[in-house]
C-alpha cells in the first residue's frame, strides 16, 4: 500500500527496479489516468527548422576534421542536439583507431554516460564475452554508438537526433576505415545502412556501407547485446553472425 511507504523509501524502490532518469516531465500513469497523450517522436520529415540546421551544422564541421582528436573536441563543442543537455558525458568511440573492424550501436546506457565510455555496462561485459569467443578483444577493433549522449532513460532516440548525429559516426568510420562493419541492432543498422528493415531482416548477411570517402565496406549486423541480454534464445543466432564475421575476418 503506497500510503504506508515515505518518498525515500518509493524512491529508492524504484532505484532498485532500475529506474535511474526521468524521462518524460509527467509520469506516464498520471498521463493516462488524464487520458493526456504523450508527445509521439517527431519523424525527420516533419523536425523543426532547427533540426534541419543542426543536421547540416554537424556535416559542415565533420568536413573540416582532420583526425580523431579534432572529432572529438568537435562533438563535445556541439551544441546542436537537446540530448547533451540531460548527459553527464560525451561518450566518443573507444579501441584501435586504426582497426579492420568496426563495432556501431545505438547510444550510450547510464554506465557508458557515466564513464564516457561506450559499451562497459552489462552489455558491453555481453560483447566482450562474443569477441573473446571469435578471438578478438577491444585492442582490435573499434567500438561506438550512433549517438554520442545518453538518451534520456534509455528512451529510444528520435529520428532528428539520429539525423543530426549522423555525419559524426560517418566522420569516425571515416578516420578508422575498417573493412568491416558490425552493426549491433537494428537501429544502428538501420541509420548506417538508410533504411528501415527489421533486423530478423537484415541480420547475418553481407551487405556493403559506401564510406563518405568512398570506400565500400562490408557491413553485417546482428542483434544488440541488450536484446540477447532478455532473450537469450537468440544468442545462436547472434553467435553463427560472429562466426561470418571470423571467416570474413581470416579470409581477408
Ligand atoms: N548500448 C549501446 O548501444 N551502446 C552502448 O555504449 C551501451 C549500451
Amino acid at each position: 500500500m503506497m500510503e504506508n511507504f515515505d518518498t525515500a523509501s518509493i524512491l529508492n524502490w524504484y532505484i532498485s527496479a532500475g529506474v535511474d532518469a526521468i524521462c518524460a516531465d509527467m509520469p506516464f500513469r498520471a498521463a493516462e489516468e488524464k487520458k493526456e497523450k504523450l508527445p509521439e517522436p517527431t519523424p525527420l520529415a516533419t523536425a523543426g527548422t532547427a533540426t534541419h540546421l543542426a543536421v547540416k551544422s554537424a556535416g559542415n564541421i565533420c568536413e573540416n576534421i582532420k583526425n580523431m582528436e579534432e572529432l572529438k573536441s568537435a562533438i563535445e563543442a556541439f551544441e546542436g542536439c537537446a540530448l547533451k543537455s540531460h548527459a553527464s558525458k560525451t561518450v566518443f568511440g573507444s579501441g584501435n583507431i586504426n582497426a579492420k573492424v568496426m563495432f556501431i550501436g545505438e547510444a550510450p546506457g547510464a554506465d557508458e554516460d557515466r564513464t564516457g565510455v561506450p559499451f562497459v555496462g552489462r552489455c558491453g561485459q555481453l560483447l566482450d564475452k562474443m569477441l573473446s569467443a571469435i578471438n578478438l578483444n577491444r585492442k582490435d577493433c573499434f567500438i561506438s554508438n550512433i549517438l554520442p549522449w545518453r538518451p534520456p532513460g534509455n528512451r529510444t532516440p528520435t529520428e532528428g537526433e539520429v539525423a543530426v548525429c549522423l555525419p559524426f559516426i560517418k566522420k569516425q568510420i571515416d578516420l578508422v576505415n575498417p573493412d568491416i562493419l558490425v552493426m549491433l541492432g537494428g537501429s544502428s543498422a538501420n541509420a548506417i545502412l538508410d533504411n528501415a528493415e527489421p533486423i530478423s531482416k537484415l541480420r547475418g548477411k553481407w551487405m556493403s556501407y559506401t564510406a563518405e570517402n568512398g570506400k565500400k565496406i562490408d557491413v553485417i549486423a546482428t542483434f544488440h547485446p541488450a536484446y540477447l541480454l532478455r532473450n537469450s534464445l537468440y544468442k545462436a543466432k547472434a553467435w553463427s553472425d560472429f562466426l561470418r564475421l571470423a571467416k570474413k575476418m581470416s579470409d581477408n
